[in-house]
């Protein structure tokens, strides 16, 4: 469904991602590790196109998204994202944010976007709390809200970066039990994170980012017990 080839970013001098290629399939989970700095965020926000990316292809059902003539509107309603920050709308209430982008963005009517809306709060089990604002909720409340908001879209794909490092530790559960949730309904996720019990229990593949490169590549069980690279160890090592 999606493949990166020799993807690059540099920001004036400085080489983000130097060679970032991987591809994900349908359905799959596949979860990004790595030392800070390596260019985990900046290589989502290129998928998400929230950055120009500097070389190399990102194709999306075989088409290449940075072909001049691609049709990136189409491509933007098909990958959403969940921030580490939430990001939600703070004047407008749980039921609001999870309907504005339908009706906006998909053309959705009212009574259509709260139908979707109020399933999706259900599966993150927000339903009880449509009226409140964000300030009104907890950390962990607002990420399932904007994970009820981003799945209201009908991603084909979903990108998560960091999406409970921002969470007091006793809120970090909810959101990750609700992130396996949507792995079982087949949803494609890419995840950037460094939860690596998450990662080993709920991935297809795991990738392991380093100083712009993909330094290593494989199954959860490859990667946390059988890894080749020495990075990889000693990244590794640190979470034992
Ligand atoms: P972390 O685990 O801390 O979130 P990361 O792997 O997500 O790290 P990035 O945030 O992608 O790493 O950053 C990679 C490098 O790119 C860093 O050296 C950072 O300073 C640099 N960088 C990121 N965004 C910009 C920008 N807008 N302009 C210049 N440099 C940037
Ligand atoms: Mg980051």
């Amino acid at each position: 469904i999606l493949k990166v080839d020799h993807l690059q970013k540099t920001y004036g001098e400085h080489q983000v991602l130097k060679d970032i290629s991987f591809e994900v399939h349908k359905g799959e989970v596949m979860t990004i590790i790595g030392p800070s700095g390596g260019g985990k965020s900046t290589m989502l926000r290129c998928i998400n196109l929230l950055e120009d990316p500097t070389g190399g292809k990102i194709l999306f059902h075989d088409q290449n998204i940075l072909d001049e003539n691609y049709n990136i509107p189409h491509y933007r309603s098909k990958v959403g994202m969940v921030f580490q920050q939430f990001e939600l709308f703070e004047n407008k209430n749980v039921l609001q944010n999870c309907m504005i982008g339908q009706e906006l963005v998909l053309k959705r009517s009212k009574e259509e976007a709260r139908k979707v809306a109020m399933e999706n709060l259900k599966t993150v089990g927000m339903d009880p709390y449509i009226d409140a604002k964000p300030r009104q909720l907890s950390g962990g409340q607002k990420q399932r809200v904007a994970i009820a908001r981003a799945i209201s879209m009908n991603p084909e794909i979903l990108l998560f970066d960091e999406p409970t490092s921002a969470l007091d530790p006793e809120m970090v559960g909810e959101v990750l039990e609700t992130m396996k949730k949507l792995a079982k309904t087949g949803l494609t996720m890419i995840v950037v994170t460094h939860e690596m019990a998450f990662a080993k229990e709920v991935s297809d593949q795991v990738l392991f980012m380093s100083d712009g490169y993909v330094t290593e590549q494989g199954s959860p069980d490859e990667i946390f017990n059988h890894p080749e690279n020495e990075k990889t160890k000693k990244f590794l090592a640190n979470f034992r």
